[in-house]
């Protein structure tokens, strides 16, 4: 029962990052997030955009450096 509670918490958390991620800074897409099975990946989904992936084994990170990026 403890575990289930915790599960839930873990999704609520990353749907909440997950709506922090900021638009691609050069096509003004929304990206896409990834979870590889090691890694989470955040990237632009327009092929001809010249946006790197930003990739991280934590979604936290990931979408820091996702953000970070689009600020600067
Ligand atoms: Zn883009």
């Amino acid at each position: 029962m403890q575990n289930v509670i915790f599960q839930d918490k873990e999704v609520v958390k990353r749907e909440e990052l997950i709506n922090t991620i900021k638009k691609c800074p050069f096509c003004n897409s929304m990206p896409k997030v990834q979870n590889t099975g090691y890694t989470w990946q955040i990237m632009c989904p327009n092929v001809n955009c010249c946006s790197v992936a930003s990739m991280s084994a934590r979604l936290e990170d990931a979408v820091t450096r996702w953000n970070r990026r689009v600020e600067a």
